[in-house]
């Protein structure tokens, strides 16, 4: 019996999105969501409550970063990542992957696994995909990852063909050390690049294996948008319609909506917290600097569509005040809005597909946001 179950609900007759519910051991989960990120076992600056208070279903925590610091026993032994970070929803971990694929030149890629150096100390590591699975039954969350290898975009197809396939056996073998299928529900991930013969293939043979979810990855890696979505359609029409999807590490309001529209059920991003620090904010007229001299006397709220905890009590002035003046109150209430706007987005998107006219509100959207939206990294 897997951890995790996607109840298909609804297919928006307009589109094609699907709207479900994903069943977790920690909790239901209405889809397509966005997942904030929390990458050291905190969403940076928002405690628990206040993820509650803002509807977030599921959060997503880094393996990389916790098995680093604290360490995976650290973990374990606090009870798990929801006893140790008091979250008690679902929880999603990555498989470490994408960071240490991330280090270029400093890493080094085997059959049997990546070495390394860790960022903090210098030290020599090993990350096989047995060693991402241990760490992520350590740490308990609801839906875990495979190790697979995030190519570089651009990257030819005899090299992308070499790591599709290793990805394929590295998928075999973290399904072979998973050990808790009843509590964590292990995830296969679709690689291919740009290039939609190896796409399928990866799809095709992750199916065979019978995961209970499917990602796609390696996306987002500096690619053109069309060419992004491009490789969700090569992947995605090969996915059995019973499990979930998850598009990783892409949360730019169009990209929920595109990706949406082409089957997409979870999302994940760490740039609305992320740029909020540095006060650029998503609203629903588009996006805005806080730091601007023209909101110095602006006593209104940052979005006058938002129901967020910061536009029901501050005006643009004072959060412009506490920006500039760098509190920390500041960079918690603009974290608030941003992380809130992308939540309330997915309850939008939900909303338009169980209507059947996610089309429509795309639109709609477009016209409020600005159409300029497809060119930036928000
Ligand atoms: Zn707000």
């Amino acid at each position: 019996m897997d951890a995790i179950r996607y109840e298909l609900k609804h297919i928006c007759k307009q589109t094609g999105a699907r709207y479900g519910i994903l069943h977790t051991p920690h909790g239901d989960v209405e889809t397509p969501i966005f997942m904030p990120v929390g990458t050291l076992a905190t969403v940076k600056g928002l405690s628990p409550e206040e993820l509650k208070e803002m509807h977030a279903g599921i959060i997503l925590s880094n393996t990389y970063h916790l098995w680093l610091r604290p360490g995976e026993d650290v973990v374990e032994q606090a009870g798990g990542l929801h006893q140790f970070m008091n979250y008690d929803g679902p929880i999603l971990t990555d498989s470490g992957g994408f960071q240490v694929f991330s280090l270029g030149k400093t890493r080094k890629i085997k059959e049997e696994g990546v070495y390394f150096k860790s960022i903090i100390d210098g030290k020599a590591l090993f990350l096989s995909p047995e060693k991402a699975i241990d760490i992520q039954n350590k740490l308990g969350s609801d839906i875990i990852m495979s190790l697979d290898e995030c190519a570089p975009y651009p990257c030819t197809y005899d090299y992308m063909k070499k790591s599709v396939e290793r990805t394929l056996r590295w998928a075999k073998r973290g399904q072979e050390a998973h050990q808790n299928w009843e509590k964590q529900s292990l995830f296969g991930i679709v690689q291919g690049g740009e290039f939609t013969d190896l796409r399928e293939q990866c799809a095709k043979a992750l199916v065979e294996m019978n995961f209970p979810g499917y990602s796609i990855g390696g996306t987002s890696v500096g690619e053109p948008k069309e060419v992004m979505y491009k490789m969700v359609e090569d992947a995605i029409r090969y996915l059995p319609e019973d499990k979930p999807r998850y598009l990783m590490g892409v949360g730019n309001p169009i990209d929920l909506i595109e990706g949406a529209i082409r089957g997409i059920d979870m999302f994940d991003c760490v740039l609305p917290t992320r740029v909020a620090r540095h006060g650029a904010m998503m609203t629903s007229t588009g996006r805005i600097n806080i730091n601007n001299e023209k909101y110095k006397y602006d006593f209104t709220p940052l979005d006058p569509n938002c129901d967020c905890y910061t536009c029901r009590h501050y005006t643009k002035a004072y959060l412009r005040h506490l920006h500039k003046s760098e509190e920390i109150f500041g960079k918690r209430l603009l974290s608030i809005h941003n992380v809130r706007f992308l939540l309330k987005l997915s309850e939008n998107i939900r909303q338009a597909i169980q209507e059947d006219r996610l089309a429509d509100f795309k639109e709609e959207f477009l016209n409020q946001y600005g159409h300029d939206v497809y060119e930036r990294a928000f």
